[in-house]
């Protein structure tokens, strides 16, 4: 059955692609795949014509095949309906390289795209699978994921969604995207405590046996916004077809041409959505994979040898920092030619040791597919300020790592095949880092929050404040609880309506 999804870690363990929207992690740990996945084709000639929805519609269709076609047609139209350009992720020439822009969605970051789409696809399979539960989103966040995550669920049908945050460990502008968020079933709380307490907490209720319970027994049950879900990762696959239609229409490749793909890189889904597309017939010469200096992944790909046993530093790229990248085991799945045992004793070792080693075979493999690169701080500060020199395109900070790597690659290789650099948010979402990398440090520190670092961003770059930003100062606050670590149960129970 080439249209069933498994476990990478278990091939008996077999679902529909609704159901493992639904659970999301497979029952043993592994994730969902399907095994038949580079046996299917997407017609690359039939989609020059289509439009990003009619795109989005067709690769669905394949990577989510019992959703019925109208059902799909349903979710894709909503999901993309919040977007400020019918483009959804639109294709700028930038120098030598091309940018696709993934940031034009409600919050301003690439999440959503697929968080966007995620929300739909639950309730879809929700009916599919006849049941009539109420889900319940638990999400702890470090500033992106929630936000993307809060305006996905928003007014979402049979769904309430909770999301903590560390009260004092987000950017003022990220704390008032979440304390203003709008709907009648989103619920937001800071906590006194770093991410870590926010996320242990949350784990702690997860696995909370009594909270559960008591969940189930009224027709209720715990879900996450995880981006292993097959659900957030299929939508991303849709983007690497559009971009390369794009550059067909823009005369810049004939069909059939390979380009390459460079992706600033955290929990690897982004880039995986890359490989995905490769499989189904894109394209691809290479995916280059770009880190901070949080570079477990560069030397992984360099080396085979995957050591978590680091210290994590914080960037001016908080979204990439990362020590366990979760989605590449979904490649390992794959470039070990669907080894389930192999997959299964690899993700023992991470979870016993801190690290695991791929066969020579597998690396081997991988690398033929992949170049990893990394930026530091002042590698990326630099590259922002010589992009903005060279061509007034302002890019955000992760952006930034993506496009040194893409410069570092170039020069070390020479290869002169055309090349997409995915950009995963709004350089207003990281202003002062921006500033500061544009006009200086100093520059920055004279302005006084940094709603005037954007606005002062706005003026000297002559780009426009994304709405959803711009908006943010006046608009009332409708969240404003601050709780202990302790206290996150009894918020939960109190949000669900069962005190
Ligand atoms: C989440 C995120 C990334 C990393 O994407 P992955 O799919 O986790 O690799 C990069 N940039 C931004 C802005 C993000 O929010």
């Amino acid at each position: 059955m080439n249209s069933l999804y498994e476990s990478t870690r278990n091939k008996n363990i077999l679902v529909s692609s609704s159901r493992a929207v639904l659970d999301g992690l497979a029952p043993d740990g592994g994730l969902f795949v399907m095994r038949g996945l580079d046996s299917e084709k997407a017609d690359i000639n039939s989609m020059l014509s289509m439009s990003y929805i009619e795109m989005a519609q067709y690769i669905l269709g394949i990577l989510l095949p019992d959703f019925p076609e109208q059902t799909m047609r349903d979710c894709v139209h909503k999901a993309y309906s919040k977007f400020d350009t019918p483009e959804i992720t639109p294709l700028v020439k930038v120098g030598d390289n091309w940018i696709l822009e993934l940031f034009h969605g409600p919050t301003c970051a690439f999440k959503d795209v697929a968080l966007q789409m995620l929300p739909r696809l639950v309730t879809a399979s929700k009916e599919l699978n006849g049941d009539s539960s109420e889900t319940v989103i638990l999400t702890a966040t470090s500033g992106d994921t929630g936000k993307a995550a809060l305006e996905g669920f928003c007014d979402v049908k049979n769904t309430k969604i909770i999301v903590f945050y560390p009260s004092d460990g987000v950017s003022v502008v990220q704390k008032a995207q979440m304390t203003t968020q709008s709907g009648n079933n989103t619920y937001v709380c800071g906590i006194k405590g770093d991410f870590d307490d926010a996320q242990t907490g949350v784990k702690k209720i997860f696995a909370d046996n009594s909270v559960k319970e008591l969940l189930n027994s009224n027709n209720k049950h715990f879900s996450s916004a995880n981006s292993i879900n097959v659900g957030r990762l299929a939508p991303q696959v849709v983007y690497y077809f559009y971009a390369y239609k794009k550059l067909i229409d823009n005369n810049a490749i004939k069909i059939g041409d390979k380009i390459n793909f460079a992706v600033p890189t955290g929990n690897f889904g982004d880039i995986l959505a890359g490989r995905y597309a490769q499989m189904l017939g894109l394209p691809i010469n290479k995916l280059i994979c770009a880190s901070n200096s949080n570079n477990v992944l560069f030397d992984f790909i360099n080396t085979g040898v995957y050591n978590r046993k680091r210290e994590l530093s914080k960037t001016i790229s908080p979204s990439m920092d990362i020590l366990v990248s979760s989605n590449l085991e979904r490649l390992l799945y794959y470039a070990s030619g669907k080894d389930n045992e192999l997959i299964s004793t690899l993700m023992k070792n991470l979870a016993q040791n801190g690290e695991y080693t791929v066969p020579a075979e597998m690396l081997k493999q991988i690398q033929s597919e992949f170049y990893a690169g990394y930026a530091n701080d002042a590698m990326t500060m630099a590259t922002l300020k010589k992009y903005y020199d060279e061509t007034a395109y302002v890019a955000d900070t992760h952006t930034g790592v993506a496009l040194n790597v893409t410069d570092a690659y170039k020069a070390a290789t020479g290869d002169k095949t055309p090349t997409v650099v995915l950009s995963t948010a709004s350089p207003f979402k990281f202003s002062n880092s921006v500033y500061s990398a544009l006009f200086g440090a100093d520059a920055a520190a004279k302005l006084h929050d940094e709603y005037a670092v954007m606005e002062d961003l706005s003026a000297r770059t002559g780009c426009a404040i994304p709405a959803p930003l711009a908006e943010l100062k006046n608009k009332p606050i409708r969240h404003n609880t601050v709780c202990a670590k302790n206290e996150m149960p009894d918020f939960v129970l109190k949000s669900v309506g069962l005190e």
